[in-house]
């Protein structure tokens, strides 16, 4: 089963994935985090990236395209998730040609609920884990008592340019899914407990 998530930055797919992982086995393809991956090694490739995730523009297709087959290549499990690709009609084709989309989950919030979000975003240097300045003021992880940061791509101005590029690009994806009679809306508005419920429901 192939489910690609949607929704505009800030959405909650990075924490509905986390949570999903400890209810479900599955094999998770997430774009961003691969590409921050990569920016981690130093390599050459790594910087390429960086210039383009700092500004929030979307990173060249073909890398893009590598990273998710590679990722793909070493899966063996039943359940893939896709979060954070495809983000462009482009890459929608690309994916088709890979895999079967059997579901599509799209988390709906507004985009001044987004904003309020990603600025109270932190994220673990250490191990990844994504939480909030409210529940972790001291920027101290709760799980691995790594440090708590920023994403480098948080600031206003990459965070204005990737919205609009998620209006351009991503939200006509909606409408592609739609007409497939494979997209499920999500009030992604809701606690993180309440879209987890919502979304095993789904899949189930
Ligand atoms: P995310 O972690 O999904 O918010 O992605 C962070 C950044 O990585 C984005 O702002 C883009 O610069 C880049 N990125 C992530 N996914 C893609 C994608 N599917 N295509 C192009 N660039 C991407």
């Amino acid at each position: 089963m192939n489910i690609v998530l949607l929704g505009i930055q800030g959405s909650g797919k990075g924490t509905l994935v986390q949570d999903l992982s400890k209810h479900l086995d599955f094999s998770l393809v997430s774009v961003g985090a691969l590409l921050r991956e990569e920016i981690a090694t130093g390599s050459q490739l790594g910087k390429l990236i960086k210039s383009k995730t700092d500004k929030g523009e979307l990173v060249d297709i073909k890398i893009v395209i590598e990273t998710v087959k590679k990722k793909l290549s070493e899966n063996k499990k039943p359940i893939v998730i896709f979060d954070g690709f495809p983000r462009s009609k482009e890459q929608a084709d690309e994916l088709d040609k890979i895999c079967n989309v059997d579901l599509a989950i799209y988390l709906n919030l507004k985009k001044d609920d987004a904003i309020k979000r990603i600025m109270n975003r932190l994220t673990c240097s250490k191990c990844g884990n994504i939480t909030t300045r409210t529940n972790c003021p001291d920027m101290i992880c709760p799980i691995c008592k790594g440090k708590l940061t920023v994403r480098s791509d948080d600031t206003p101005e990459a965070v204005n340019k990737r919205f609009e590029q998620y209006e351009l690009e991503t939200y006509p994806l909606i409408e592609r899914y739609k007409k497939r009679g494979v997209l499920v809306e999500i009030d992604a508005s809701k606690t993180p407990n309440e879209v987890l419920k919502a979304v095993m429901k789904v899949i189930k």
